[in-house]
């Protein structure tokens, strides 16, 4: 068999400058290069009429020789062949330098296709040296043909003639990956024919059944891994049981609202969840409003109750500041301490709370990053929960969860996500879904404008003040600049308070500034003491300020679909209409979907598949930091019902062997092992 890990310097051809140049391309060895799959093909096979051929492109034409070879020599060594060809809608004529035995090869009432770039001169087309075929034969003009990403000084045939001597090698060796009653199951190319038909399809069939095996085997290796890491981690590893006695429906009976069907049916996953003796692991997904920091209260409630501590991880302190603030008026009576925990405190009252925290004396910490510190540490931590979790890398949530022994874990996120892609993001993770909103929210109504509508605009977010509520205008920069022609938070606010809003209270608010400004800021907005608030994004996560009804966004179409969502969050959030105004410029037809979008639903979930729609797999889900695994080939759009079905599967294959034991899965096995090395060893 062949050793894919053989260095690519050994294949044919491939000198110390290849090597240099694919190793720019993350090509290093045998198996490298053949995954480095097609970018995308150039369709050889379809030809087109001569009537609808462009200026300058790469074209196949098929048709008659009209009467015969023209040549005529210019010099002693310039020889140039001039053929016409017909097809049903025009001609074309095709010119070859110096190639005279071309003469003899083209037979009269024969069909031929020609492939090669073409130019218009006038409305005649011309072809300059195409390769050609007799129609009637199997063609190698008339095949599909693999383009790849590049680098510099590396041609599309280079790495084509590199990719065909890596194929020669282990063409027909290559070992299977998937167990043959998969491959029966879904009816899937074996690995040889995927490798060899991905690069060099005989057609387009063949093309989408390699494509499709490829995808598979990386979706599925990727979804068995994930399933493995959580058996993994729930077999290992002894939980707290809460106590039973702990009723959640004591702390839900003082709530001053009623629960919607969604936070109960949530809360019932978290009660199992924590009175079991596995440490729960799970993710709490809700939009904005949805009203998750109540599930967290009543979560640390039972914790505490219990005889353990909480802690709730916050991204900013203006979040930190508000839990506590809910906390304390829900908690008042029930004699359970709650502490806030952000850099901005004195010294000494920091110290005081750490020294108490280890005594026990604290029930509930609440706060930012500040809690990752090692001299924050807790006398017995039973459960983490961390908000907004799309702010935190997987590291911290790992330091915050170590202050305890094996503690249970809640994370939150108000990023919706489709639910089939939080088993990919978060599928070592139990997911839980808040999919209601509370009763007698008033839906937000939004308006998308381009730059025509500013007075109105202006007079409407008067009358509203005038009416007692209170405004957001978002813009993407804190100071202008030059090179992006975008508004900025210092120069609206100027114009704003000295112009157009002069008669109102405006304020500004941005990331460069002082935690301790923001938060006076934050303050006096939330006490209605500022009408409006000029500010980044930095007002983007889980601010509620009930009394603001408008959010104006500046340059909307600098923001994606996600973000707009999460902006506009922060009104509705009280009795009264709210409405989103999005400014935009531009006309490119992303933005205007966008805009589209936004303005004609409010539900987290249809936006966030518009957003992954829209930007495609790779950029939803950005860097890395998300912590998903890279695809080589698998487009988590495109592939999305590939995906669902798949994602069923593992968990049958999981939920009959667990650990992949079983003689027939010994491939799943070592796939999964030879993918996720690093990550886990099943
Ligand atoms: P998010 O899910 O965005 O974190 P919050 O927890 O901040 O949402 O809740 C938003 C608002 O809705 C808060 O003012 C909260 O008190 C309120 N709320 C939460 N649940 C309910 C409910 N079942 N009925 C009425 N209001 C609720
Ligand atoms: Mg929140």
């Amino acid at each position: 068999m062949v050793d894919l890990n053989k260095d690519i310097q050994y294949v044919k051809g491939v000198g110390p400058s290849r090597v240099k140049l694919l190793n720019k391309l993350e090509i290093k060895t045998l198996g490298d290069l053949i995954t480095y799959f097609p970018r995308t093909y150039e369709d050889r096979s379809k030809p087109r009429v001569i009537a609808d051929v462009q200026d300058g492109e790469e074209v196949l034409i098929s048709g008659y020789p009209v009467g015969r070879m023209n040549e005529v020599r210019i010099r002693k060594n310039l020889l140039i062949c001039k053929l016409i060809v017909r097809d049903e809608t025009g001609s074309c004529l095709i010119t070859w330098y110096n190639q005279p035995y071309l003469k003899s090869q083209f037979k009269p009432n024969v069909r031929y296709k020609f492939y090669g770039k073409a130019t218009l001169r006038g409305t005649r087309v011309e072809m300059m040296s195409p390769v050609f075929e007799e129609e009637e034969k199997v063609n190698s003009t008339g095949r599909i043909v693999p383009i790849y990403p590049l680098t510099q000084n590396l041609s599309q045939n280079a790495i084509r003639k590199v990719i065909e001597e890596g194929l020669k090698i282990t063409d027909g060796n290559l070992d299977e990956t998937i167990p043959d009653y998969i491959l029966e199951k879904y009816s899937l190319y074996d690995i040889n024919t995927a490798i060899k038909q991905i690069h060099f399809p005989d057609d387009f069939e063949s093309f989408s059944k390699a494509r499709k095996r490829l995808v598979f085997e990386e979706l599925l290796s990727m979804q068995l891994a994930l399933l493995a890491i959580k058996n993994k981690y729930q077999e290992t590893k002894k939980g707290i049981q809460f106590d039973k006695d702990a009723k959640f429906s004591d702390i839900i009976d003082k709530l001053p609202f009623k629960l919607t069907g969604a936070q109960l049916r949530v809360l019932e996953e978290i009660d199992k969840d924590m009175e079991s003796d596995k440490p729960m692991n799970r993710l709490l997904q809700g939009d904005v409003g949805s009203g998750k920091t109540v599930i967290a209260l009543i979560a640390a409630y039972k914790a505490v109750k219990s005889g353990y501590q909480a802690t709730i991880m916050a991204p900013t302190a203006i979040l930190a500041s508000q839990h506590l603030e809910t906390f304390n008026e829900i908690l008042g009576d029930t004699g359970i301490k709650c502490e806030l925990l952000i850099s901005g405190i004195p010294k000494k009252k920091k110290e005081e709370i750490i020294e108490k925290l280890a005594k026990g004396e604290i029930d509930i910490l609440i706060g930012t990053h500040a809690l990752l510190e090692e001299n924050v540490v807790f006398k017995n931590l039973g459960l983490v929960v961390t908000d907004e979790q799309h702010r935190f890398g997987v590291r911290q949530r790992g330091i915050i969860t170590k202050k305890g022994s094996n503690p249970d874990v809640l994370v939150m996120t108000a990023t919706p996500i489709p639910r089939t892609l939080a088993l990919i993001l978060y599928g070592d993770l139990d997911i839980s879904i808040i999919d209601e909103l509370p009763p007698n929210r008033k839906p937000i109504e939004t308006y998308a404008v381009d730059g025509k509508m500013e007075a109105r605009i202006n007079n409407f977010i008067c009358k509203n003040i005038d009416e007692g509520r209170q405004a957001y205008i978002v813009c993407p920069l804190v100071e202008e600049n030059e090179d992006i022609d975008a508004k900025s938070v210092m120069e609206t606010f100027e114009n704003y308070k000295n112009n157009v809003f002069s008669k109102y209270r405006v304020e500004y608010l941005h990331g460069k500034m002082k935690t301790k400004e923001k938060d006076a800021i934050m303050e006096k907005f939330k006490s209605g003491e500022i009408d409006i608030l000029i500010s980044t994004t930095v007002i983007e996560v889980g601010v509620n300020v009930p009394n603001a009804n408008i959010m104006v966004i500046q340059n909307a179409e600098r923001f994606g679909l996600a973000q707009l969502h999460q902006l506009r969050g922060r009104v509705g959030r009280g009795k009264y209409q709210s409405y989103c105004i999005l400014k935009y410029k531009g006309s490119s037809p992303i933005i205007r979907e966008r805009m589209k979008v936004i303005s004609s639903t409010n539900d987290g979930f249809v936006i966030s598949e518009k957003d992954l729609e829209l930007r495609g797999s790779g950029e939803f889900f950005g860097t890395k930091q998300h912590g998903i695994p890279e695809f080589k080939i698998a487009n988590l759009f495109e592939d999305i019902d590939l995906l669902k079905g798949i994602q069923g599967f593992a968990m049958e294959i999981i939920s009959d062997d667990p650990l992949l034991k079983k003689d027939k899965n010994k491939l799943l096995r070592q796939m999964v092992n030879s993918k996720f090395k690093d990550r886990l060893e099943i």
